[in-house]
């Protein structure tokens, strides 16, 4: 798909899809939604946008600091990520493809150069934002069956909150907003996103029985490389996921994903 969202309608038949995903990162699709993507009876797709190797040599501190947590070397971190990523969609039977753009981190390095200013609202000039907003123009274009998940902006980060900034110029009806995990298992970090956002948006519980569970849970051990710096682990990665869904399939059995939708 490279840099021309046009492309993907060559790529893609766009038309058969009724869920479509977007997600900014290697990772977040699943971790927010898979296991709603596994239990689906339709087909999905997964769009995931910054997976681009970076372009320059130089990093600034803050991908410094990542490459090291994630224990790879800077040439093999998009490799090694969108290996673990097919993987990882192959257990939830989804569909996908990579839109092939830059992570903030090399995106703008002068401007997302460290944690503080990586978890933020994006610059007026982040060229993430026309590129999101061409392609949900896109999609909802030649995806007229589908409903588009976009991220919450839970935990801040600022390539999270490009597509959500980018995403509510669109007609509400085509949008569904999914809690960013892993930020959202933090006690209050929710509440706190809808506070900001406004009281505007209706949740909606999406139930998921313990097979999709474990999908959901394989998918997501799939990315090693992100493992220890987000959950510490697989075993405290099961559990946390595990108490999360439970928590929010209420008095119910089972599990639930939890979407927003603008009233
Ligand atoms: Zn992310």
């Amino acid at each position: 798909m490279n840099t021309r969202p046009t492309d993907l309608v060559n790529r893609v038949d766009l038309a058969r899809y009724t869920r479509v995903y977007l997600s900014p990162h290697l990772d977040d699709a699943a971790l927010s939604c898979g296991g709603t993507i596994a239990a689906s009876p339709d087909r999905a797709l997964v769009i995931t946008l910054c997976t681009a190797p970076p372009s320059e040599t130089n990093f600034n501190a803050v991908a410094v600091e990542f490459h090291a947590e994630w224990g790879l070397a800077p040439d093999e971190v998009l490799r090694v990520r969108r290996a673990e990523d097919a993987e990882a969609m192959t257990i939830l039977g989804v569909d996908y493809v990579y839109a092939d753009w830059l992570d903030a981190i090399y995106r703008m390095p002068e401007a997302y150069h460290s944690r503080a200013t990586l978890y933020r609202h994006p610059l007026s000039d982040d060229p993430l934002l026309p590129q999101v907003r061409d392609l949900l123009a896109l999609l909802i274009a030649h995806a007229p069956q589908a409903t588009i998940y976009v991220p919450l902006g839970v935990g801040h980060h600022v390539d999270h909150l490009a597509v959500f900034e980018s995403a509510v110029a669109f007609p509400p009806d085509r949008l569904a907003f999914y809690e960013d995990i892993n930020y959202a298992l933090l006690p209050g970090a929710v509440e706190q996103r809808l506070a900001e956002i406004g009281p505007t948006l209706v949740a909606e519980y999406l139930a998921f029985g313990a097979s999709s569970f474990q999908k959901k849970i394989a998918a997501i051990a799939a990315y090693r490389s992100q493992m220890e710096a987000l959950f510490g682990g697989t075993v405290a990665m099961e559990a946390a996921i595990a108490a999360y869904h439970a928590m929010l399939a209420q008095e119910r059995d089972g599990y639930a994903e939890r979407i927003w939708r603008i009233a």
